[in-house]
């Protein structure tokens, strides 16, 4: 199933969260931005999140973004190896330059630059004491390395991102923010069910194929 299609099933749940729970602007932004996240990434194990396909623009966007990426990432190592300095908002801004590395085609680069993402976030999780953020990070940074399809399609990593997203729930103090990320999850693994391939749900224990009989 399109990436596309999991984002805009992800964002309806998060706008219905926020109907629901809560009409504050920014309540309805973690509300719809935590489902429409949820809903994508158990593909981080797949060839490309949204689309392949990158117009010459984005290209050339692309390349200085990753460079930026890599020179902040440099600078930031070397102020804390040389001075112990940790200079948070440097390192937030090296970790959102690598973002377009999750829309590019599958390999080895692409998965080490989320992974890279995955282990700032934990590092970063780990600073500032929250373990839920850590939590998300290890998801990310091992799920780029994964079997398209498998274990990111399973109901124990949809377990485990509740669970996650309860710390995320208790810390920003948003009721039902954990659900509304869980049902993004769930949606995802719902909408792929719903296509030729299936989706192993209880993989690895059983390598059942749960997909639609007439298919
Ligand atoms: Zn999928």
């Amino acid at each position: 199933m399109k990436g596309s299609t999991h984002l805009a099933i992800g964002c309806a749940i998060g706008a219905a969260a926020a109907g629901y729970h809560s009409f504050e602007l920014t309540d309805s932004v973690f509300y719809i931005t935590s489902a429409a996240v949820s809903s994508l990434v158990p593909d981080l194990d797949g060839p490309s999140m949204l689309s392949s396909r990158i117009s010459k623009v984005s290209k050339a966007l692309y390349r200085s973004m990753i460079t930026l990426a890599v020179l902040l990432s440099l600078l930031v190592a070397f102020l804390y190896l040389k001075y112990h300095l940790v200079r948070v908002e440097l390192f937030v801004a090296a970790l959102f330059s690598l973002f377009p590395a999750l829309i590019v085609k599958e390999g080895f680069i692409r998965n080490a630059l989320v992974s890279l993402i995955g282990i700032g976030l934990s590092c970063a999780g780990f600073t500032w004491g929250m373990l839920w953020v850590s939590g998300f990070g290890l998801f990310i940074a091992i799920a780029p390395w994964l079997k398209h399809r498998g274990l990111t399609h399973t109901v124990w990593a949809l377990w485990i991102w509740y669970l996650l997203s309860r710390g995320m729930e208790m810390q920003l103090g948003v009721e039902g923010l954990a659900l509304t990320a869980g049902a993004g999850y769930a949606s995802h693994l719902l909408a792929d069910t719903l296509t030729a391939s299936g989706v192993k749900w209880l993989y690895p224990l059983t390598k059942f194929t749960f997909k639609l009989p007439f298919r």
